[in-house]
């Protein structure tokens, strides 16, 4: 869910719609620490910030834009992400792959 223009936007794809398809969003450009797009007012700030964290090295890396940790920018490592402690809202998912899991094996 995109914070600025309430579209349903996954949040592997928010960083990219941010950059480019929002248009509710403020004039943002991409950190060249951590990749998120950062509103330009808050980009010194957020350099500056502990939630920047520097993934520039790492190629497999990106950053959560929900809660800044570092990810394995593939599909299973945004949803082992995003299904694990921290929570982004997918709890209802979860249930639903155990599920499909369950009835897979079955
Ligand atoms: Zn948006
Ligand atoms: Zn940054
Ligand atoms: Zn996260």
């Amino acid at each position: 869910m995109c914070n600025y223009c309430d579209n349903k936007i996954l949040v592997w794809e928010l960083n990219g719609h941010w950059l480019g398809k929002c248009t509710k969003r403020p004039s943002m450009a991409p950190c060249s620490r951590c990749g998120l797009a950062i509103p330009l007012k808050q980009l010194k700030d957020h350099m500056s910030n502990a939630d920047c964290l520097d993934v520039s090295l790492d190629e497999g890396a990106a950053t959560c834009p929900l809660c800044r940790q570092c990810v394995q920018n593939t599909d299973d490592g945004w949803i082992a992400h995003l299904l694990g402690d921290i929570q982004h809202g997918y709890r209802k998912s979860k249930r639903r792959i155990k599920a499909q899991k369950w009835s897979d094996t079955a």
